[in-house]
């Protein structure tokens, strides 16, 4: 391997050499694509988490709460979504369902069994329910959504008896990274409530507690290759092993 990557840059370098960077670019991407994919899956979840984890701090740094995704299909991004519920004074415009929109402005709606989704926070009830409508074949989160989660946190959208195919959903990627987000949020002050509250003197907390999310069955879900009668496996799951990513 080590052989090939020295070929692969003089190669490179006589095409920048030839001053054609742009033709250099192209081979690069495609020789990058075929001789270094992605192969270790906690790798591939970390290089996709980081992209969801940089729309939440975009997300946050125009005061919206901080939940970011990326949608992939075949290894690459094909959207990426953010909370919009402040600036369009709508409550259901959560990260997913920015992501859900571009992707069905690209692909039809049956793409979405071969798209992954990584997504800051555990999708809340209302996009739970919206991504197995729409089959997802399997999500990742950071942290769980105690309040409001459909994956697990709250209920088990993902994974009840339905007519829509079940999805796994595996949490506590970048978990800390993505519980660090939302408490700087939760520090600054909301202009927009209709009695802000001072909070110039509070002190960001940065302990984090472990995650008590079970992730188990989902886990069998995803060893199940996502076949059609993909709930089954999960009999064989023992639901008392705790999420440790
Ligand atoms: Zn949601």
């Amino acid at each position: 391997m080590a052989v090939l990557a020295s070929l692969r840059t003089l190669f490179l370098k006589v095409l920048v050499f030839l001053r054609i960077p742009s033709f250099a670019y192209t081979i690069r991407q495609k020789m990058a694509d075929y001789y270094f994919p992605l192969k270790d899956e906690n790798l591939i979840r970390e290089y996709f988490m980081r992209q969801a984890l940089e729309m939440g701090e975009l997300a946050l740094s125009i005061d919206e709460v901080p939940v970011g995704c990326v949608f992939v299909l075949d290894n690459k991004v094909i959207a990426k979504g953010m909370n919009d519920t402040n600036r369009s004074l709508s409550g259901h415009r959560h990260a997913e369902f920015a992501g859900i929109e571009t992707v069905l402005c690209k692909y039809p709606a049956s793409v979405f069994k071969k798209v992954d989704l990584y997504v800051t926070v555990e999708p809340c009830i209302m996009c739970a329910s919206a991504l197995r409508q729409l089959r997802i074949r399997a999500v990742y989160f950071g942290c769980s959504n105690d309040r409001f989660g459909g994956c697990g946190g709250v209920l088990h959208i993902n994974l009840d008896a339905g007519i829509d195919r079940c999805y796994p959903a595996i949490g506590g990627i970048f978990r800390e990274e993505a519980i660090m987000l939302l408490r700087r949020f939760y520090l600054q002050e909301n202009d927009k409530a209709p009695n802000p509250t001072a909070k110039r003197n509070r002190i960001l907390n940065t302990i984090v507690d472990n995650m008590s999310i079970d992730n188990t069955r989902s886990d069998a879900l995803l060893e199940a290759e996502f076949s059609e009668t993909a709930c089954e496996p999960l009999k064989l799951a023992s639901a008392t092993s705790m999420a440790v990513y």
